[in-house]
Order: C-alpha cells, then structure tokens, then sequence
C-alpha cells in the first residue's frame, strides 16, 4: 500500500525555495506561455522568497485540457485504487510535515507553532479521511450509482494555503474528479511543494494540475468551458462574481465566503476558560480566519469581570518571528491585509468604539498588526458587520438569550458562532438558533474532517468536510438525468 518513491535525499528544506516558479500540468513542471511573473515575500521580513508564474488563458487551457485527458483513466479506477493514492500523499504530508510547516509559516507569516500542530495534521488528516471513502461511495446513500462530475476547478485564499488546498483537492480525488487548482498570489509556495508531493506519491499524470496567478488567472479558470465544477474559497464579493459568471453554464457551485461570527458569552461560563476561547477564537492565525470569532457578545453582568481578564491574558501574547516557537502571534499576510485592517480599525475609532491593545514594540520590518479589541462598538458600526480579517475584536453587550441571538444573527453572514454556559438547555436552544453552519459549544475553532463546515447567508453554499463533502464532487445518475 505505501511503496512511494522516498523523498529526495535531501527534501528541498524550506529554506531551499527555488527562485522562480512555472505551473504544474499534466504531472510536469512547465513554463508559463506569457512572461509576466508575480512575486512571493515573507511578510515578516518583506524579503521576496520567489518568483511565480501569472497564468495566461493559454495555461488555463493547458491546465484544463491535462485535467481533461487524465480524468477517464482516473474516475475508472476502482475507489480501492484511488484510495491507495490518497493514502499515500497522506503519509508523505506527514512525514515532509516539518518541511511543508516551515515553507508555510515563511510564505503566509503564521506561527510554526501552528503550522506544525494545526495546519499540518489537519492536512494529513483530511487526505486520510477522504482516502477511506473513496472505496465506499456505492453504500454511502448517494444512490445507486455515483459518479464524478469531471473537471473541477479550485480557487482557494491565503489564510490556510495547504489545509484549503487539502479541504478542495482530498474529496475530489477520492469521488473519482481530476482538479486544476489555483492557490492564492500572496502564497502559492506550499501548493507548488504539494506538486512535488503528487509526483513522489506516483499520482497519475493530469489528475492534479497547480496553476499560480491572481484574480485574472482565477477568472479564466472558473470560466472556462470545459470545467464541470468549481470550489472557491475566498472573500464574498469575488464569490458573488463567480456566481454571476457561472449563471446559466450548468456548472456546479460551491462557496465558502466570510464571516463576522459572534462568541457568546454567558454569567455562568467560567471566565478562564471563556477568556482562552475568545483569544483563540479572534487572536489564532492572526484573524485571518473565516469564521473567527470577531465579534464578543458578552453577557451585561460580567463584562467588567471578563474585559479585565481577557486584558491581563493579551498582555501575555507573544508577537513576533513566525519561525519561533513561542510566537502567537505572527506576521499580516500582506501589506494589502494590513492596510485594510488599518483602515477599519480606523473607522471604528472614528465611529465612536473604544480602541485598546496591549504594550508591545512591533518587528521594524515586516507587516504586523497589535492584539486589539473595540469596547463600546454598536452593532450599525462598520466593525461590527464587516469582516475585518485581522487579530481585531468587537465587543458588544446583551441582556438576555433572546437579545444574544438577535445580535449575532444580525449581520449579513453566517459562518460560526460560540456559546460560552454551563446550561446544556441553552446551549441547545442557542444551536437551533443561530444562523450558522457551524456552532460550538465551550470551545471555538474546532475542526475535523468528519465534520461538515460551511455557510449560511452571505457565507456562501455547499460544505466541506464529511459525507457532505463529498456531495460536490459527484453526480448521481438515478436523480440527475
Ligand atoms: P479573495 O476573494 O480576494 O481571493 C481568494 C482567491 O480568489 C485567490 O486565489 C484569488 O486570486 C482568487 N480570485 C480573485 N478574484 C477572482 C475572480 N474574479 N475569479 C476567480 N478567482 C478570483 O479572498 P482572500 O483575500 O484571498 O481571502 C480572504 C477571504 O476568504 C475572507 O473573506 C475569508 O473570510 C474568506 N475565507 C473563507 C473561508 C471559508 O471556508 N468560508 C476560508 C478561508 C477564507
């Protein structure tokens, strides 16, 4: 089962990154057909790591034509076949885990602290997960005969480069699709080292195709013809364009847009615990995180109590080199993120919210942004509705359960939400509730790849995780003629 090639005497270590990049078609490293090249920095020290190809309509249609011409070996493959390959790359993830952390932390700016215990199990996991389907989709309750849809096309952000790319590429592969996947322009590294993964793992030639490039890449891609179905993960404003783009091509959809989650926080929570799952909730992975919890609504009676507590334990964080160890709290994705959180932190100052953040000197070189939480915000302020994407927390007040729910529910999105009691009723009642995909009860940021995750509202559609996962990626013919 697991006779891949070994890695490379020695693994192209993170530090080794090449200075220019093609894209990867049809089992190759290629050239771009045009000659315009973005490049990659590490936003903790603005150093450019690498070079990476813009890809042309041209690539697109390379890309999509592998894609193409490798999908009816692959979808004929028996599930137990697949599965085989699934496992594989899952093995390899892990055992080139340090390699792939560090590569990630370098290019998206997060703790390797991270990396290493979040990002990358979770990778792992999720080709673990969807490899044990993949010889089961007959007795799955799909119907009688499942089958894969074709080509699908995957668009996904920077905050979780590797663990989107796992959460699009994992369930396509094992219902039997080939994907040509774009990663995002601020972080195509880790996507790029997955190719190498592919080939060490023996991966059929075509069945994954990584092709780097903006919005303009991502565009040609999702529009063009040949594709059957398309992923996107990202802000919700590019998903609405694609849903615009996509009216009437009887493609398949899924969305996985942004979030403004509420975590809530009751008298009868204790205040420790709660205080740890708000910082996690808004403060891991910078914010950066569709469904942070960047909103606090915390129970009238004890928000003096908790405020101070949650002050004392932000004072405690560690901002610095992604690369230490001890960091919590790492660098700003790019110098576009941090201008944005710039200019609604702003805004949120200027409508009368309260800023505070704790002492601490930031790096000179580099984008980073302070620990920072708004007191006395309203929920008509912009940083109340909009989601800011960065380690900025609003908090509002509520008096009762019935007032918790109205506020949390009043934004335009849909992703989260945390319920901080120790009244099992409530939690259940809040559950059935909430306008969120996902609710957590005493915890926030939890995630497993048996678990569906997805959106409500302005959140987007479609899930990942799961069966439901797999729902996507496969036509049932009994129900689709
Ligand atoms: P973004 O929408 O700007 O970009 C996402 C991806 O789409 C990138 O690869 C980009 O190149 C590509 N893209 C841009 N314009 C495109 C177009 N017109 N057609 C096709 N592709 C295009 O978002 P971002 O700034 O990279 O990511 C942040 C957003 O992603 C946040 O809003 C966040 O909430 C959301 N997000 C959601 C989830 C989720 O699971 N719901 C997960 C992570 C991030």
């Amino acid at each position: 089962l697991f006779d891949y090639a070994p890695a490379p005497e020695s693994p192209a270590a993170a530090g080794e990154i090449a200075t220019s990049y093609g894209h990867f078609i049809g089992g190759e490293f290629v050239d771009s057909s045009g000659s315009e090249a973005l490049k990659t920095v590490n936003p903790a020290t603005e150093q450019v790591l690498a070079e990476f190809a813009q890809g042309t309509e041209e690539d697109v249609e390379r890309a999509v034509k592998a894609a193409r011409k490798a999908f009816g070996d692959w979808s004929a493959l028996p599930g137990s076949e697949r599965a085989k390959y699934l496992y594989r790359i899952a093995r390899i993830i892990q055992e080139r885990s340090r390699e792939l952390a560090v590569l990630e932390s370098i290019d998206n700016g997060k703790p390797i602290k991270e990396t290493r215990d979040f990002d990358l199990p979770m990778v792992a996991a999720w080709f673990f997960y969807y490899a044990g389907w993949a010889d089961k989709l007959d007795y799955a309750g799909f119907g009688p005969n499942p089958r894969p849809v074709g080509v699908a096309a995957q668009v996904i952000p920077w905050n979780f480069p590797l663990m989107m790319l796992a959460w699009k590429i994992a369930p396509a592969l094992a219902t039997g699709n080939t994907v040509v996947l774009k990663p995002a322009e601020t972080t195509p590294l880790t996507a790029l080292r997955f190719a190498e993964i592919c080939r060490q793992a023996g991966l059929p030639k075509g069945v994954v195709n990584i092709i780097t490039g903006d919005g303009r890449t991502g565009a040609a891609l999702t529009a063009h013809p040949d594709v059957n179905k398309v992923a996107f993960t990202g802000s919700t404003n590019v998903g609405r364009s694609i849903a615009r783009q996509l009216a009437g091509s009887r493609k398949k959809l899924s969305l996985e847009l942004g979030g403004k989650a509420a975590n809530i926080v009751f008298d009868d929570a204790p205040i420790d615990q709660a205080v740890e799952g708000i910082v996690n909730g808004i403060f891991f992975n910078q914010g950066h995180v569709c469904c942070a919890g960047s909103r606090l609504l915390v129970q009238e009676s004890i928000q003096d109590e908790l405020l101070e507590a949650l002050k004392r334990r932000m004072a405690t964080l560690r901002l610095g080199d992604p690369l230490d160890k001890n960091t919590d709290i790492g660098a700003i994705n790019s110098a576009a993120q941090l201008a944005r959180i710039t200019e609604l932190t702003a805004a949120g100052e200027a409508e009368g919210a309260e800023r505070w953040a704790p002492a601490c000197e930031l790096p000179s070189a580099g984008y980073w942004f302070k620990p920072t939480i708004f007191t006395g915000v309203s929920q008509a302020h912009r940083i109340a509705q909009e989601e800011i994407f960065g380690p900025v927390l609003s908090v509002l007040t509520f008096r009762t359960p019935d007032e918790a729910v109205a506020k949390a529910n009043n934004t335009p999105f849909g992703l989260s939400a945390g319920i901080w009691t120790e009244k099992g009723s409530r939690i259940l009642w809040m559950a059935d509730k909430l306008k969120a995909g996902v609710v957590w009860a005493n915890t926030f940021n939890k995630f497993d790849p048996t678990s569906p995750f997805g959106g409500y509202k302005e959140s987007g559609y479609g899930r990942e995780g799961g069966r439901h996962g797999l729902e996507p990626y496969l036509n049932v013919e009994a129900r689709d003629v």
